[in-house]
């Protein structure tokens, strides 16, 4: 991990909830075996699909150059960080955290996207952090946003200012996930609205899963017509397409 990360670490919040996790053995989310104070153990981790040598802007797999599809047409985004594909057993994870309310997973997802960037080698920290936005019903439905709820987490552990408002979605959309692939672009487009003055600064927009990318690829748009310099996707998992 970088050393802004690790040196903006607020420890004694970590301390406390390592003492309260200490009293409580902790059950591997993944095996069920002991895992310490660890939600997942240790067997688990290296046993996870760690995305590596993926396209710095997209996080396909490319050998770890910008790949032929971001070089002819470069997305609003400027870079991505995923800690995983999108595969067994993350999908699960994913799935607990967003529909069953296991929010002790957001921490776990932040401090992944937290390893990721720090592997990475991506240069220096961005100056802020926005949560892509869920609709307001199924926000209401939900009771939370799970990327805000990563965000949260992030901007505790580097200490980069988390903006918890002002990038909204204006338009209900179809859910993405019940849509070809092709049509999702078209589905989000005009989706966001942004009333922040993000004037020169370098923005990591945190999302959970990036699929084909449309919704962050809008909202990034969006974030560069409200001045940002940079878009940066902070993402837990990455969705390889569909083999041709
Ligand atoms: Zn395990
Ligand atoms: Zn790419």
């Amino acid at each position: 991990m970088s050393n802004f990360l690790t040196s903006a670490f607020d420890s004694v919040r970590r301390s406390a909830l390592d003492a309260a996790r200490m009293a409580l053995p902790q059950r591997c989310e993944l095996c069920a075996g002991v895992s310490g104070t660890d939600l997942v153990c240790g067997g688990c981790m290296r046993d996870l699909p760690w995305l590596a040598r993926a396209c710095p802007v997209c996080a396909l797999p490319s050998g770890g150059s910008v790949c032929g599809q971001c070089l002819s047409d470069p997305p609003p985004f400027d870079a991505t960080i995923a800690a995983f594909s999108y595969a067994f057993p993350i999908d699960r994870l994913i799935h607990s955290l967003k529909y069953q309310g296991r929010l002790a997973l957001a921490e776990w997802c932040a401090d992944a996207i937290l390893v990721q960037r720090g592997n990475s080698g991506a240069g220096s920290r961005p100056d802020r952090l926005i949560a892509l936005p869920l609709a307001v019903a199924r926000q209401r439905e939900r009771g939370y946003n799970q990327a805000l709820e990563i965000a949260r987490v992030i901007g505790a552990r580097s200490g980069v200012p988390l903006l918890p408002r002002g990038l909204s979605r204006v338009r209900a959309t179809p859910p993405q996930a019940a849509l070809p692939w092709a049509e999702r672009a078209k589905n989000v487009r005009g989706a966001f609205a942004c009333d922040l003055d993000l004037s020169g600064l370098t923005v990591a927009l945190v999302d959970d899963v990036m699929t084909t990318g449309a919704s962050l690829a809008e909202a990034a748009k969006i974030l560069k017509a409200s001045g940002a310099a940079s878009v940066e996707n902070w993402v837990v998992a990455r969705t390889l397409p569909p083999a041709d």
